[in-house]
């Protein structure tokens, strides 16, 4: 069995429908796919509905952006009840943030001497739910500004980056708990990508745990081989849940082919049934899924 339990849509800022990414999945051999857009849950319906069609098992869950002693932190929910009001007041914040901070760094990128208006940024955006630097990114490539996303995070969107604007992210240690009051699971998202070994050491993530996380992603691109061995045996240590997942932005990110990690049935299983406790305990279920 082939799960991966990290991708993005156009709901937010993958560049394939969800029904695109489902019959992507199925094509590159998967059974278990989680869709989880940055910040909303937009995409599940039409996920679930092209899932159905192509006998695809599809996890609902989400990437909340998160912030955690002043660093930002990608946590993902799994099988959550988004119309749980405090999560719902939380992604409406972030999403408000998100819908801000655009114009801002267009305001920027105007003072720098690019001709970028908001229009062509909101036609790259095209159907998302949560709009992003990404999106930015993408109309910098049609403008002929930068080749591709990758060169515009590095020169001029990114942290320390000319055109950065910071925004809003939820609280880490108050989201675990709402998200685990929603009926569904908490995994930490690259912990160790890039500098975040510095944000959350074993302490941390052991503290993290006793408000209610689940899981760590361990295997995941922006991990190197010793990252991976070092966070899976703290993982262990901890008892937390291992996943591994692509992280596929479609042609949004490079080196992130669906399928390129995968988490095992066993982690997998627990994972279903830490979110079925959840779920009983809390009263609240994921729209459209049935009994579990
Ligand atoms: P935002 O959500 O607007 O803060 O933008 C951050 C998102 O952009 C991340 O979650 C990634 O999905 C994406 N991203 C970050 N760096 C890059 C990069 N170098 N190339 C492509 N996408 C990136
Ligand atoms: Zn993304
Ligand atoms: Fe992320
Ligand atoms: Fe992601």
């Amino acid at each position: 069995m082939r799960i991966d339990l990290h991708t993005h849509s156009t709901a937010s800022d993958g560049t394939e429908s969800p029904t695109e990414l489902v019959r992507s999945a199925v094509a590159a051999g998967l059974d278990v796919l989680a869709l989880t857009d940055h910040d909303s849950s937009h995409g599940w319906a039409e996920a679930a509905a092209a899932a159905t069609e192509a006998g695809l098992t599809l996890v609902r869950g989400m990437e909340i952006s998160t912030r955690h002693e002043g660093r930002g932190v990608h946590l993902l929910a799994y099988l959550p009840d988004p119309s749980y009001e405090p999560l719902d007041r939380e992604l409406r914040a972030i999403l408000d943030g998100r819908s801000t901070r655009v114009p801002a760094v267009v305001e920027r990128l105007r003072e720098l001497g690019i001709e970028i208006e908001m229009d062509d940024v909101l036609r790259a955006a095209g159907p998302t739910a949560a709009l992003g630097r990404p999106h930015i990114a993408d109309a910098l490539v049609t403008l002929g500004v930068v080749v591709d996303r990758n060169e515009a995070f590095a020169t001029l969107l990114g942290a320390g980056c000319p055109a950065y604007v910071d925004r809003y992210a939820a609280p880490l240690r108050e989201l675990i708990p709402i998200i685990t009051a929603a009926g569904g699971v908490s995994v930490i998202a690259h912990p160790w990508g890039r500098h975040l070994h510095t944000t959350l050491d074993r302490d941390d993530l052991a503290k993290l745990r006793d408000l209610g996380l689940v899981g760590v992603e361990v295997d995941h691109q922006d991990h190197d081989a010793e990252i991976r061995d070092r966070l899976r045996a703290v993982a262990r240590e901890l008892d937390l849940v291992v996943t591994g997942s692509s992280d596929y932005h479609g042609v949004g990110k490079k080196d992130h082919p669906l399928g390129c990690n995968t988490t095992s049935p066993d982690d997998y299983a627990r994972l279903v049934e830490l979110a079925a406790e959840a779920s009983r305990a809390s009263g609240r279920r994921t729209p459209g899924v049935v009994a579990r």
